[in-house]
């Protein structure tokens, strides 16, 4: 496994990244086919969307890379470790879903730590993890405040910040943002940018918005129905559409 030292952001040196491979995917739940042959590649470092309507599999993926489903068969890679039997807990993986999960009776920083300490990080290592994060996030002021405190937006930085604090090798946002109104969605994109910038580590991001990912994207993976029908930049899905498919979805009103 390669190391890279993160751009822009010295303090999260020795942050290890990973591509990702998944080769043949196929899942059924019962005798209904959800994801029907799924091969990607995705390279280390990129922000990539899944994007496609409502039932195309999207959340199904993210699942199962994150070791949250059984695969019906196929692989999955990051780096050069094979992690289709690993446990979800040992994947190295964040998942961030579109309704925070946190634990509504601890603090923000309780929030944060929590993960860490059950894994048996000693204090001191946590301590700086979760002032980092907070400060990555500028919710420094909150981390005393319990979630039923905070807003919208606040309670999804601390879910991201509580991401961070692991630093997994991949990073998964499930519609992150559909929940906030707005304004506050367009907000949240920016930052959702600037900290891939900052970080510079893999984050596959789950949308059916096509312009919050031709905005936020490195490369965009159209789903339809199970299949995958197009990888590309966002340029090129809106110059060269594979299909009508994309075609019809890229360019259709919000
Ligand atoms: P998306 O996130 O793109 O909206 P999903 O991955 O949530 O799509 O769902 C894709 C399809 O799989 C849908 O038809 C959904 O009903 C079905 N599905 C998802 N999870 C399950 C499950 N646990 N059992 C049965 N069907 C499921
Ligand atoms: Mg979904």
């Amino acid at each position: 496994m390669k190391t890279y030292s993160l751009r822009f952001c010295e303090s999260w040196e020795g942050w290890r990244l990973a591509e990702l491979r998944v080769t043949g995917l196929w899942k059924a739940f019962g005798a209904v086919e959800v994801l029907k042959g799924i091969d990607l590649h995705l390279p280390d470092g990129a922000f990539v969307s899944f994007l496609g309507p409502s039932g195309c599999g999207k959340s199904t993926l993210l699942r199962c890379i994150a070791g949250l489903e059984d695969l019906t068969e196929g692989a999955i890679h990051m780096g050069d470790r094979d992690i289709t039997q690993l446990p979800s807990a040992r994947r190295d993986i964040a998942m961030v879903f579109q309704n925070y999960a946190l634990y509504p009776h601890m603090t923000v920083r309780k929030n944060m730590a929590f993960g860490l300490a059950l894994n048996g990080m000693p204090r001191a290592e946590i301590d700086r993890r979760v002032a980092l994060a907070a400060e990555t996030l500028r919710i420094a002021d909150l981390l005393d405040r319990k979630p039923r405190q905070l807003s919208g937006g606040q309670r999804q930085r601390v879910a991201i910040g509580r991401a961070i604090t692991r630093q997994p090798q991949l990073f998964l946002l499930d519609e992150p943002l559909s929940n906030l109104d707005a304004s506050l969605r367009v907000t949240m994109r920016a930052e959702l940018a600037a900290l891939h910038d900052r970080l510079g580590v893999t984050m596959v991001y789950v949308t059916h918005d096509q312009v919050e990912a031709m905005t936020l994207s490195d490369l965009v993976v159209v789903l339809d129905k199970g299949r995958v029908a197009q990888v590309g930049r966002p340029l090129e899905l809106f110059h060269r559409p594979a299909n009508l498919f994309v075609a019809g979805f890229i360019g259709s009103p919000q």
